[in-house]
């Protein structure tokens, strides 16, 4: 069989490169789901994810990609002539709209253009406008534009207004400090194989207490389903049960990742994120590159998005990188696609030593294509930015 060759470094924006120990933790035995041993791997596992995301609300750990806990959001709050407020600021907040619509909800949207981010004032005058808005969608970290949302702010607008939030913090946990209690996130959705350095297959999601009424109240409750949030509270928050096999190995994986986060300490492993993020900036600019972002401050510490140069095309370079230098990274998509590519640095590539290979590799490139770069001056720039 001829197989494709794998590449040297996966830096695309997700799912990851994992470390060793995830990888060692994959490989464990796979136990019985109601064996009293995975039974505390399950629990342990819950409590890290709580603690990662430093909050006391209820972790229900959804057995599917972020999608199914966005989904099983939306399925689970929502219904017919509910008026639900979704920010888009790039390609997951549009996509939520989907959604909403699909679970008869009323649909307003507050949207800019996919390199800007969404004001908290502009949300106030939203919600004072429009008193039966109930819920709120936003998207923290909007990865494919490597943006973020000033959700905390955000949070307390609506927190003023009591509406209900949904967030989609599946790139954004592990690259800024937070907890949904301060920062106003009735139910957030995160999954492992972005930041945290996980591998993919599941949904980490915290519920407010007023998530949990507004879903008990919702005409009529959804249980019995996939989708269902409240399946989990009635059966694993209530008494250790499964409403379905869990997904064994990834939880595993799942466990190594958090505690690996936790051992370096969260403000630690985010102060990472955000110094590799910002010499990459540093390192972008130097080649005489513009990053995708409108401003600095909205950039996130995921990806980071640069617009496309004239002269060579995202997939071009893309497709350079990976064959001829085995570097896999991201490029736009739906509406992006073409306009920007993504540099990663999420989970241990949030390191110093991969983002020099990675602007050494992208100079290289660059120069390989046709489009007129120093070599060596982002990888400078980057590292400059990184001293002390
Ligand atoms: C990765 C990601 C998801 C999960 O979506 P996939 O397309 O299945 O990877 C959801 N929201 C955001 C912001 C993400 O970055």
């Amino acid at each position: 069989m001829n197989r494709k060759k794998w590449p040297v470094m996966n830096l695309a924006a997700g799912p990851v490169e994992v470390s060793p120990r995830v990888l060692r933790a994959l490989s464990r035995p796979v136990l019985y789901h109601y064996d009293p041993a995975f039974i505390e791997v399950f629990d342990d596992t819950c409590t890290l994810v709580q603690k990662v995301f430093q909050t006391k609300y209820d972790v229900v750990l959804m057995q599917g990609e972020a999608i199914l806990g966005l989904e099983a959001a939306a399925a689970s709050l929502f219904g017919p002539g509910v008026k639900v407020l979704n920010l888009v600021s790039g390609i997951f907040g549009k996509g939520y709209e989907h959604f909403i619509k699909k679970y008869s909800g009323e649909y307003i949207e507050l949207a800019v253009p996919y390199n800007e981010s969404i004001s908290a004032e502009a949300v106030r005058a939203e919600l004072s406008a429009d008193p039966d808005i109930k819920y709120l969608s936003v998207v923290h970290s909007e990865t494919p534009s490597g943006t973020v949302n000033p959700m905390k702010e955000i949070g307390a607008v609506a927190r003023e207004h009591g509406v209900i939030t949904i967030v989609d913090t599946v790139s954004g946990l592990g690259s800024e400090v937070f907890s949904p209690e301060d920062w106003g996130m009735d139910v957030a959705i995160s999954g492992p194989q972005k930041c945290l350095g996980g591998p993919p297959g599941l949904s980490l999601i915290t519920v407010s207490p007023d998530a949990w009424h507004a879903m008990e109240r919702r005409a009529p409750p959804l249980r019995g389903s996939f989708l269902s949030i409240l399946d989990w509270k009635d059966s694993w928050l209530a008494g250790k049960t499964f409403p379905y096999t869990p997904s064994v190995s990834t939880v595993y994986g799942l466990e190594a990742a958090l505690l690996t986060v936790l051992e370096e300490g969260i403000e630690s492993y985010v102060g990472r994120h955000q110094a590799v993020a910002r010499a990459c900036r540093r390192g972008v600019e130097a080649l005489g590159l513009e990053l995708w972002a409108a401003r600095e401050e909205i950039c996130g510490a995921a990806v980071t998005a640069v617009a496309m140069p004239d002269k060579t095309s995202e997939k071009d370079l893309r497709r350079h990188m990976r064959e001829r230098y085995g570097v896999m990274i991201s490029g736009g998509y739906g509406e992006l696609a073409g306009k920007l590519f993504r540099l990663g640095h999420m989970g241990q590539a949030a390191h110093p030593a991969y983002l020099a290979a990675q602007l050494g590799i992208l100079e290289r490139s660059l120069v390989d294509l046709g489009v007129a770069v120093e070599l060596g001056a982002g990888v400078g720039a980057a590292m400059r930015s990184l001293e002390g």
